[in-house]
């Protein structure tokens, strides 16, 4: 289970998440929506903690951290929970000057010290989940983007977080590569992967989560299964969000 109680993220003096509750029950998946600069990736940032929040607490399963005005919440606490969450990018991020396997084997090896041998049959099994077996040993150059974001989905699972945060996974696609990772998100979500995306892309939201936040402004302002936040939206500002995508 993981719990975001009472979030407050300003910069400056800006408040751009303010008072976020949200519980993500374990194996349920989660599409953050809403207008561009409304706080989606700020969000998520503030979960994996590469962004501290200026108050509220992140907790993942039994480890926790609090936040708040002028308190920096303990260093240990913060590298447990960022070790416990995986983050896709919508750029994919791979590191161009390794393989494919080697970019998934790359934290095990570095971060988490396992032995070559064991980190390349943990790499092999995730590229044959993600489809990308056959391209192990492939340069992210010589890969299209729906291969390069399957490749840095493996990676992310690699050290088995509790969490998948996908930030926009399918928004630098084409629509045919982006049905490719609408698929593997499909079957990670089927499997009881916990992930919690951003997305402008109502078909990975309504495919693949079963919670839709809405968040506008860095506040919550409707949540709901996808049916009820995108065929019948109660707040007025869900409303017009809604019918400006369609
Ligand atoms: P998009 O849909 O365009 O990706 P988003 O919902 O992900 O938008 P965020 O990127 O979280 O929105 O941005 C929320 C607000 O926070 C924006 O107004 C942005 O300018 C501001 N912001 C984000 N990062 C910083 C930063 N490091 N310093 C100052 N302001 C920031
Ligand atoms: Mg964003």
């Amino acid at each position: 289970m993981i719990e975001l109680s009472h979030i407050e993220k300003k910069f400056g003096d800006t408040v751009i998440l303010k008072d976020i509750s949200l519980t993500f029950p374990e194996g349920s998946v989660t599409a953050l929506v809403g207008p561009s600069g409304g706080g989606k990736s700020t969000l998520l940032r503030c979960i994996n903690l590469l962004e501290q929040p200026t108050a509220g607490t992140v907790r993942i399963g039994d480890e926790a951290a609090t936040f708040a005005p002028g308190k920096k919440a303990a260093w240990s606490s913060v590298q447990k929970l960022r070790s416990q969450t995986g983050m896709v990018f919508q750029n994919f991020q791979l590191f161009p000057h390794r393989t494919a396997i080697e970019n998934v084997m790359e934290g095990l090896l570095v971060v988490q010290k396992w032995s070559r041998e064991k980190a390349k049959a943990r790499a092999m099994e995730l590229l044959t989940k993600v489809g990308m077996a056959h391209k192990a040993d492939a340069w992210p150059a010589n890969l299209s983007g729906g291969q390069q974001q399957r490749v840095a989905i493996a990676r992310a699972l690699a050290p088995s977080p509790k969490i998948l945060l996908c930030d926009e996974p399918t928004s630098a696609l084409d629509p045919e590569l982006s049905a490719e990772v609408v698929d593997v998100l499909g079957t990670l979500a089927k499997e009881g992967t916990t992930m919690v995306m951003a997305t402008h892309d109502l078909r990975l939201a309504s495919q693949v989560a079963n919670l839709v936040v809405f968040l506008e402004a860095g506040q919550v302002v409707e949540t709901g299964n996808a049916e009820q936040v995108f065929r019948n939206p109660t707040h007025e500002r869900t409303k017009r969000f809604v019918s400006s995508i369609n």
